[in-house]
């Protein structure tokens, strides 16, 4: 496929083409300085991607590192309860407890392909910043995580972690000091050392090339996802396709193998308090054109909710595009609901759930006892866990007391 083609030709989840277009978002909003390393990296990634031994190096590592492929695993007690046949495509049992870990070895991979030898992240709970961390750590590469201050006090044992894995955290005090403000200084850094320097941006989000390389790279999560349920369902696919949004990797990864899959409905779940899809509209943040929570005036505003991996303001702008086109519906969990299904998976199933993933399933419960159109009697619903819950037992303990 060439440049271009799959947007031009059509085709969901296909390239998006050398300006990075989803249908009106998407994109390369950046600084005149951002351009080349946006294009090289572009080049690189394109080139990595058919290359074979760029693919058997990235399976073999996520197989013997990361742990995969993840399995797929039925719920009989949770399905009995709500009256739908649940399958969970388990991320959470993935080296470092989440699918963050395809993202990174992916591009610590493609940044020691192009010869560089350090990487940059943003970070907001620190998720993505551990993440990135291991990568490093794994691949003997210099690492520097940014993150607001305001999130290195509230998340002081992930600053530890990533200190732990050999990463420098740089505290940002600009801005609202959060998420948003550590992507500029990503950037920044980036734009200055692009030399020796891969910004390892951590969700579908950002300038292009990144929702595409992001979305590529968690591809595997929904490819092997298909060919599972297929074996479990007799050939069949999932009536519906479930997971959790903050920026979109995990969903857009799920959805990626399910694109074609005419009679999967493909449903994200956004936490109410940042929920860029219900609330947002259209606007340019980080180098992309996409749905963001923003006032009249144009200010982003702060996404709240009890999951801080869920705080992004925006989402990436191939999830804005698919809503558009009609492809994926966009949903929203309270923190309440979100609690409740929480202990549901905890109790019935004997999984613990990231707080994150629990959005998908609060809003399968809410939908199979609701009634809703595409959760009736008897369907089959995949619901990615993106993560382990290990990491909010603490919190969810105290929200409880
Ligand atoms: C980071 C994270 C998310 C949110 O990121 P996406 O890019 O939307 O996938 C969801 N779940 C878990 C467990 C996470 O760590």
């Amino acid at each position: 496929m060439t440049a271009g083609e799959g947007a031009a030709s059509g085709v969901i989840m296909g390239d998006p083409g050398d300006r990075g277009r989803f249908g009106e978002f998407g994109g390369r909003f950046v600084p005149e300085s951002l351009v080349p390393a946006c294009m090289e990296l572009e080049a690189a990634f394109r080139a990595a991607w058919a290359d074979p031994a760029f693919r058997d190096e990235l399976t073999s590592t996520l197989a013997s590192y990361g742990g995969r492929p993840t399995p797929v695993t039925e719920c009989p007690r949770l399905s009995a309860e709500l009256g739908v046949r649940v399958l969970l495509k388990r991320e959470d049992l993935a080296h470092t407890g989440s699918h963050k870990i395809n993202n990174v070895v992916g591009q610590a991979l493609l940044a020691r392909r192009m010869g560089k030898t350090r990487l940059v992240a943003e970070t907001g709970a620190g998720q993505h910043g551990v993440a990135t961390a291991t990568a490093a750590a794994r691949y003997g590469m210099a690492c520097v995580v940014y993150m607001g201050e305001v999130d290195t006090a509230r998340q002081e044992l992930n600053v530890f972690r990533m200190e732990l894995l050999g990463a420098e955290v740089r505290p940002v005090t600009s801005g609202s000091r959060t998420l948003k403000d550590a992507v500029n200084e990503a950037l920044r850094d980036w734009v200055a050392t692009v030399e020796d320097t891969h910004y390892c941006l951590g969700s579908v989000m950002g300038p292009h090339p990144y929702p595409w390389i992001v979305r590529e790279l968690q591809r595997v999560v929904g490819d092997e996802a298909r060919q599972q349920c297929r074996a479990i369902l007799g050939g069949a696919d999932p009536d519906v396709v479930v997971a959790c949004v903050g920026g979109g990797s995990n969903a857009a990864g799920t959805f990626a193998g399910f694109a074609d899959a005419t009679s999967s409905a493909l449903v994200g779940v956004e936490a109410a308090g940042g929920a860029a899809m219900a609330k947002g509209i259209p606007g340019v943040l980080h180098g992309m054109r996409s749905n963001l929570m923003q006032d009249e005036a144009g200010q982003i505003l702060e996404a709240e909710s009890i999951s801080a991996g869920l705080d992004y303001p925006g989402i990436g702008p191939e999830h804005a595009h698919l809503a558009a086109i009609g492809r994926a519906r966009y949903e929203t969990a309270t923190d309440a609901e979100v609690l409740e299904a929480f202990q549901l998976l905890s109790r019935t199933e004997g999984i613990i759930p990231a707080l994150e993933s629990a959005h998908a399933l609060a809003w399968v419960a809410r939908a199979a006892r609701s009634g809703d159109e595409l959760v009736r009697s008897g369907s089959t619903v995949l619901v990615t866990l993106s993560g382990r819950g290990d990491k909010d037992v603490a919190q969810v303990r105290e929200l409880l007391a």
